[in-house]
C-alpha cells in the first residue's frame, strides 16, 4: 500500500527537499531494531555479556549507554533470550528515547509522565529517577493502561504512581506539582506509518490531525500548569504535521510566553531539521526554532521535541 496522497503533498513541504525521497524510502524499508538495558534490574556489562551468552551480534550506540542495535533478522532470537523474558532489556526505537534522555529526570524528583501507555518512556524515567522521588503515570483508555501497569510491574519500577485519567484534568487537580514533566502527546503517529502495515496508517486524514491538535493543545496547557516554576517540560510527538507540533507550541506561547523559555536542544547526530518558521498562514513565535524535528532513517523514527523551562516567579 502506497502513503497517504495528501500525507506525502504535505510531507514535502515540511522536511528539507533534498532529502523527501530518501526520508519517503525509510517508510518502506525494515528498520534496524534498537533495545536498551533495564538499569533497575542489570547493567550494560551484564547484559552485554547476556547477549554474547545468547550469540546475539549487537552494536553499541555511541552516544547513549546501554543502548544497542541489531539487524532485524536478529529480533526474534532477542526476544528468546532470559534477558527479555527478564525485563532485563526493552526494545524501543532511539527516538523513543532520546525523550527521556533530554528531559533527565533526578533521583528524588517528581516527575509526571501525562500520556504515559505503553509505558516505554516511563520505564526509562524510573531508571533515571533510580526507582526514588514520586513518578505519576497518567494513561485514560482502560486496556493501554492496565498494559502500562503490566509493563511497570515486570520491569521492577518501583517508584511509579498510576491514574487512569485524562491529562487534560490533571493541571486544575495538581497545579505546580512536578519538577520535570513529559507530555508523549497523542498524535497522528505519521512517524510511524509503514507501507507493508497499511493499518498504521488506515486512520489518518487531514481533518484527523486538526482534531489531534486540539486536544494536544489542551493536554499542553495542562501540563503546563501542573509544572512548578522552574521545572522543565518536554513536549514531544512522532508526528510530522506542524498542527500537531509547532502548533501546539504555539498556543502555549501565546497563553504563557511571559512565563517560559524554550531551551535549545542539541542532538548527536545531523538528521535533524529546525522546526518550520510558518505553516500556512500561521507565523510561528521564533522561541519554537529552538525545538528540533528528528527526520527518519533505516534506525530511527521521526519525532518532534520541545524543551521548555517554567520561569520563576
Ligand atoms: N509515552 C508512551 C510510551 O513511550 O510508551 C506513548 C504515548 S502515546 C504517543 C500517547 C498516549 O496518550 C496513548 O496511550 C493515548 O491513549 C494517550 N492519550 C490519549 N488521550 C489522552 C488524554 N486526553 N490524556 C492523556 N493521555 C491521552
Amino acid at each position: 500500500m502506497s502513503l497517504p496522497e495528501a500525507f506525502t503533498d504535505r510531507l514535502v513541504q515540511i522536511v528539507p527537499r533534498e532529502q523527501f525521497e530518501s526520508i519517503i524510502k525509510t517508510f518502506d524499508s525494515p528498520k534496524q531494531v534498537t533495545f536498551r538495558v533495564n538499569t533497575l534490574k542489570s547493567s550494560p556489562q551484564e547484559l552485554e555479556a547476556e547477549l554474547n551468552a545468547a550469540r546475539i551480534p549487537f552494536e553499541r550506540i555511541k552516544w547513549l549507554e546501554g543502548v544497542y542495535r541489531i539487524t532485524p533478522e536478529n529480533k526474534l532470537s532477542l526476544t528468546q533470550t532470559d534477558a527479555f523474558y527478564g525485563g532485563r532489556l526493552y526494545i524501543q526505537n532511539l527516538a523513543s528515547m532520546i525523550a527521556p534522555m533530554i528531559l533527565a529526570p533526578k533521583p528524588e524528583e517528581t516527575v509526571l509522565d501525562l500520556a504515559a501507555a505503553p509505558g516505554g518512556k516511563t520505564l526509562m524515567l524510573a531508571g533515571m529517577m533510580e526507582n526514588t522521588g514520586w513518578l505519576s503515570a497518567v494513561e485514560p483508555s482502560r486496556e493501554r493502561f492496565f498494559r502500562l501497569c503490566d509493563n511497570l510491574k515486570s520491569q521492577g519500577v518501583a517508584n511509579a504512581h498510576t491514574y487512569m485519567t485524562d491529562g487534560r484534568s490533571v493541571g486544575k487537580k495538581c497545579p505546580e506539582m512536578f519538577d520535570r514533566i513529559l507530555l508523549d502527546a497523542p498524535c497522528s503517529s505519521e512517524a510511524r506509518f509503514k507501507t507493508h502495515e497499511p493499518k498504521s496508517m488506515s486512520f489518518w486524514s487531514v481533518h484527523k490531525v486538526k482534531e489531534t491538535s486540539k486536544l494536544q493543545r489542551r493536554l499542553l496547557l495542562s501540563a503546563f500548569d501542573a509544572l512548578k516554576p522552574g521545572g522543565k517540560l518536554l513536549y514531544c510527538t512522532c508526528s510530522f504535521s506542524p498542527e500537531e507540533n509547532e502548533g501546539p507550541l504555539q498556543h502555549l506561547l501565546e497563553r504563557h510566553g511571559e512565563d517560559l523559555t524554550t531551551i535549545p536542544l542539541i542532538l548527536p547526530f545531523d538528521n535533524i531539521q529546525k522546526p518550520l518558521e510558518r505553516w500556512g498562514k500561521e507565523i510561528f513565535d521564533e522561541r519554537i526554532q529552538n525545538a528540533v524535528r528528528i527526520l527518519p532513517t533505516d534506525t530511527i523514527d521521526g519525532f518532534f521535541l520541545c524543551l521548555l523551562e517554567k520561569n520563576k516567579k
